[in-house]
């Protein structure tokens, strides 16, 4: 599969509402997010470029736009999430 690519949320603006891109109320990642290299920081604050409500994201199970984590099912049927070598990567912009 082709490199990651890395979107930014450039002209994104902050509103009263909070974040708006491309006329998306964009809400701040969840803590499952973090070390995804897609996370972007805007003003301070961090925001999923891919996905407007990370928290919804997650709350379906593992967020499958996620470069930090992936989903295994086991042999019991149960989705593991399986941190990838992401050390250097998280590292990274810090
Ligand atoms: S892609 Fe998924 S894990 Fe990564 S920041 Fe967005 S919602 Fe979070």
């Amino acid at each position: 599969m082709a490199k990651t690519k890395v979107i930014s949320l450039e002209g994104a603006v902050k509103t009263d509402a909070g974040l708006t891109y491309k006329g998306v109320v964009m809400e701040p990642i969840v803590e499952k997010c973090e070390g995804c290299e897609r996370v972007a920081a805007v003003e301070g604050d961090n925001y999923c470029p891919t996905y407007a409500q990370p928290e919804r994201k997650w709350a379906h199970g593992v967020c499958n736009f996620a470069t930090h984590v992936r989903a295994e099912v086991d042999k019991t049927g149960k989705v593991k999430v399986n941190p990838l070598k992401a050390s250097k990567r998280a590292a990274r912009g810090r």
